[in-house]
This record gives C-alpha cells, structure tokens and sequence, in this order.
C-alpha cells in the first residue's frame, strides 16, 4: 500500500511535435523526500516537473500519486503544489491576499483565509511584512511569500523550478537551508528542479541525474557522489577524474596506469572500461606497491581556499586516455605548501586501488 504522499512516475513520456523530452523515465518519489532534479538545460527537467504538476500533459506513461493515477487531473486536484521561478505574484495585492489567494478561490471566508494565510507567513518569517505589496519586497522576500503562497493549500508535494537561480550567492545559500529546513519541518516532499550539483548534494535526499530526457541515476547524493553509475554523472558532478583504459583480454583485468590491474565487476565485458577516481582520493608523488599512478607535467595549480587543484598532464601513458588529457588532485592546503608545485614543473600522482570505482557506461 503506497503512502499518499508517495509519487511514482511509469513510464513517462514528453514529445514536443516529433521530438521526445522526456524518454520513458520511471522513478519512485517516496513521501516526505527532498529530491532534486539535477542535469544541464535542455535534459527534461522542467518538462517532468510540469508533467507532475499538471501544467504539461503527458504523451505516454503514468503518474501516480499515492495509489491514485493523477495523469489527467487539473493542477489544483492533484495535492502539488508548484512554486515559480518568476513568483507569479499579483502586483496589486499585499502579501497576505496574495498568500490566502488560493483559498479565495476555493470560497472560504475573509477572516478564515486571512488567519491561515498569516500562519504561513509566520512559516516563512515574513509576518512583519503581511500588508506591503510584492513591488515593496526584495527579490528573497518575494520569493518567501511565492513560498507561502504554494503551501498554504497544504499539499503533499511541493514542486519547485530553479528557485534558487535568481538569487545572489549568499542569500541562495541562506534560502537553501531555509528550503531544507522548511521540507523537514513539514515533512512532505520537494521537487526541486536545479541545473547546480551543489545545490543537489546540498539539499536532497534523493539526487535524480538527468541527461537527454532519461535518468542517469537516481540515489542518494553520497552515492552519486562516490559511485557514479555513468562517466556523464561523474562529469556533471565533478571532482572525478574519468579514465578510459584497456581490458587485458588474457585475465579480464583492467589495466591501470602503473602497471598494474584491477578485475571487471561481475557481468562486465568489452575491450576497454572507464573508471573514475575522486581528484581528493589522488595524492602527489609517486605510486607505492600495488598503487597505480604516472608521472608528468603539472598544467595548472589553483588555491581554493581549504584545497589546492593540481591539474598534471600525463607523459607517455600507454593503454588509458584521461578526460581532457588532465588529472586533478585535490591537495588539502597544508599538505600542498609544505611542498608545494608550479605549473611546468615535473610531477607524479598516485592513487590506491580501493579508491578506483568501475563506471557502467
Ligand atoms: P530543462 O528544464 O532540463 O532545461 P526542458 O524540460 O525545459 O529542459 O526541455 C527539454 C527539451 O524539450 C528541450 O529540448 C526543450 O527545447 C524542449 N521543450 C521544452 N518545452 C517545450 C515546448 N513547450 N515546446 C517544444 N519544445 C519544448
Ligand atoms: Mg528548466
């Protein structure tokens, strides 16, 4: 028995004319989860989105929420709710009418709806600002009453497009936490469609990678994080590095760098296999036993702060092609100015073989 919170989607599928968006995407939503929908512009995001929503018809597939098949439900029936990345608010009415505007609509009474509404803004941390209309609030005010106003019909999912975008970066990252705490406090789920694997791993629980209108992966941000089921999802989440190396056909082993090999995961064949290795997993200096590693020349050098990026251009590695032709390592900045290098300078990376993880696709 599904939970009423529950979203489910079998199937789906979005044509635009004869092109497809959306390709056939199942995924399971359980309720009460932060999820975001993560992948570059164009990859079908907001099309699924509107699709759950009710603001975009499905070409084929279902969407169900609880048990309920909601596919040609109207917006207001489906129990979402979704908040726009323009807000969409009305001009001419203060904050509290635009909040309690919804429930205008559904014929309640004038002091009823006004009370509710005030209760949202309270949600929100916006009481003080109940009676000034949207052109007197800044751009993060505005969007807390958008906010306000998609919850006060109390739905099980929030559905939100890049909310985020608009926003400079520090009041982006003060609303992110306010987001997260909000989804907690009320514990319905958020659909968070967001183009920044920052903002993914940051705020969900359930991490959807998307690319050309299908799902890469969809798990928890640790695991896309540190198992990265295709070399896509380990580019777009970034801090890997992406190798691309030959099997031996003798013992099925793939080669490393260094001379030395790891087995193929059960069911895995082909000549050659791509594996990743995390750019803070990877040290400078030369490999130990049984460590695999190159030398080479170093490219680039970037000071971040806590972490130093060494980018190191390969010299004759046979067998194994590196994205780019650069291998980052990520140095932690004491390590890295108590022997520190410059770019021309020869150099050698190493990396453990626990640490290589075997890419699907
Ligand atoms: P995203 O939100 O990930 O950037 P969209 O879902 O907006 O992606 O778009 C997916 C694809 O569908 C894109 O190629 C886009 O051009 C196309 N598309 C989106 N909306 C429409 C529309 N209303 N009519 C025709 N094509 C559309
Ligand atoms: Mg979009």
């Amino acid at each position: 028995m599904a939970d009423k919170g529950d979203i489910e989607l079998a199937a789906v599928l979005k044509r635009y004319g004869g092109a497809i968006a959306v390709d056939s995407i199942s995924l399971k939503i359980p309720a009460g989860t932060y999820c975001c929908l993560l992948g570059p512009s164009g990859c079908g995001k907001s099309s699924t989105l509107r699709m759950i929503a009710g603001h975009e018809e499905i070409s084929d597939g279902d969407i169900l929420l609880g048990n309920e098949v909601i596919n040609t439900l109207p917006p207001a029936k489906r129990g979402t709710a979704m908040m726009f990345q323009n807000y969409a608010l009305f001009p001419h009415l203060d904050c509290v009418d635009n909040v309690a505007f919804s429930l205008k609509m559904k014929g309640m009474a004038k002091a009823e709806r006004r009370a509710r509404a005030m209760e949202l803004l309270r949600l929100v941390d916006m009481q003080d600002y109940a009676a000034r209309l949207p052109a007197q609030l800044s751009g993060g005010q505005q969007q807390r009453i958008a906010l306000a106003r998609a919850l006060i019909t109390g739905p099980s999912a929030l559905l939100l497009d890049e909310p985020l975008s608009a926003l400079d970066p520090f009041l982006r990252a003060k609303m992110r936490e306010e987001l997260k705490r909000l989804q907690k406090e009320l514990g319905i789920s958020f659909i968070h469609v967001t183009h920044s694997q920052e903002e993914a791993m940051a705020l969900a629980d359930l991490v959807v990678v998307m690319n050309k209108g299908r799902i890469e992966q969809a798990s928890s941000a640790r695991d896309v994080f540190n198992k990265p089921r295709t070399a896509f999802v380990a580019r777009f989440i970034g801090g890997h590095n992406i190798l691309d190396c030959a099997v031996d056909p003798a013992d099925g082993n793939i080669l490393l760098p260094g001379n030395v090999g790891i087995p193929l995961a059960p069911g895995m064949g082909g000549a050659r296999r791509r594996i990743s290795v995390r750019a803070d997993h990877a040290r400078l200096g030369p490999a130990s036993g049984g460590q695999a590693g190159f030398s080479g020349t170093v490219r680039a050098v970037e000071y971040l702060g806590s972490m130093v990026h060494v980018g190191i251009t390969p010299q004759g590695l046979l067998d194994c092609s590196i994205d780019e032709n650069e291998f980052a390592v990520a140095v932690d900045e004491a390590t890295f100015f108590a022997a520190p290098v410059a770019v021309g300078d020869a150099a050698a990376v190493s990396w453990k073989l626990g640490d290589v993880h075997i890419l699907e696709d």
